[in-house]
């Protein structure tokens, strides 16, 4: 469902507002000053970009920083769980294995 933003002739606020149909706009009042003086106003849309996308789109300085804040943030190593992890040949009983 479209979300249309509606400007107040009142007092210049904007009101976000979900309609089915743009004829339903008569209906629309200021959520701040509930006045009825308002005008659509067209905004940019949203598009729709999967994650491969937005990951394309990055700077690649981006992936240069997360490596660096990585660097400098030893708890947001992943490799530090596993260090932390006990080693199965020094365990008297290891388990049973895990099924799949
Ligand atoms: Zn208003």
């Amino acid at each position: 469902m479209p979300i249309y933003v509606y400007q107040c002739r009142r007092c210049d606020c904007r009101t976000e507002v979900f309609q089915r149909r743009m004829t339903a706009g008569s209906a629309v009042a200021c959520e701040f000053c509930k006045s009825a003086d308002v005008e659509r106003v067209f905004t940019p849309f949203a598009v729709y970009r999967s994650e491969l996308d937005r990951l394309a789109a990055l700077d690649p300085m981006y992936y240069k920083r997360v490596d660096q804040a990585m660097a400098n943030t030893p708890e947001a190593d992943p490799l530090r769980h596993l260090a932390r992890m006990t080693p199965f040949s020094s365990t008297p009983e290891a388990g049973d294995p895990i099924k799949f």
